[in-house]
């Protein structure tokens, strides 16, 4: 079973230790904008619980989680006039998780606008 690693760089943010651009933060879940966006309005939403991914959550945090997940949705399709919201959730390496804190991206999308890499 792999471990949570209290130093990951979403851990930090959590606790303050380095900086975020926050958008939206409540009693279970901060949401800030992502560093490399792979569209405008790029942001991630984060559990404060400590969970390495989705598949070691407990069950318990998912339903704040989710309800956050779709509050900034709706948020960042009305901000960013969107025609289109993409969520995505990884879940290990293999799977393209590469910061081992549980996060959704939230991620406008336009017409006839692909998502940069
Ligand atoms: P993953 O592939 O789902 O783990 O995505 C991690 C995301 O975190 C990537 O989109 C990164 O650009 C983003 N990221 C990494 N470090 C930071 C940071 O310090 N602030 C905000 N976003 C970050």
């Amino acid at each position: 079973m792999t471990q949570y690693d209290t130093n990951n760089i979403f851990a930090k943010i959590l606790r303050g230790e380095i900086p975020s651009h926050t958008v939206y933060e409540d009693d279970a879940v901060i949401a800030f904008m992502d560093v490399m966006p792979q569209a405008d309005g790029h942001a991630l939403v984060v559990p404060k619980s400590p969970s390495r991914n989705l598949l070691d959550a407990d069950p318990a945090t998912l339903p704040a989680l989710i309800a956050a997940v779709q509050k900034l949705a709706v948020a960042s399709k009305k901000a960013f006039v969107a025609d289109g919201i993409t969520i995505m959730q990884f879940n290990e390496a293999p799977a393209g998780q590469s910061v081992f804190h549980l996060h959704f991206h939230i991620i406008p999308r336009h017409e006839g606008h692909p998502m940069r890499a």
